[in-house]
């Protein structure tokens, strides 16, 4: 049981890194909450994201 448990770790881990990858330079992130929307961004993407610099990932819709 504890070899399923360690399986279950390391795929948990992998699904970690990948959920944690800046969305524009892949390097660590945390999930960033800004205007409604949530990014996976990088330290650095998170202050371009705040200064409205950040590239469009898809059209907005809620404007009005
Ligand atoms: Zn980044």
């Amino acid at each position: 049981m504890k070899a399923t448990c360690k399986a279950r770790q390391l795929v948990g881990d992998a699904e970690v890194l990948t959920l944690h990858a800046c969305i524009v330079c892949g390097e660590p992130s945390k999930a960033d909450n800004f205007e409604g929307y949530i990014l996976q961004v990088c330290a650095v993407h998170k202050r371009v994201r705040r200064k409205g610099s950040l590239p469009r990932f898809w059209p907005r819709d809620d404007e009005g």
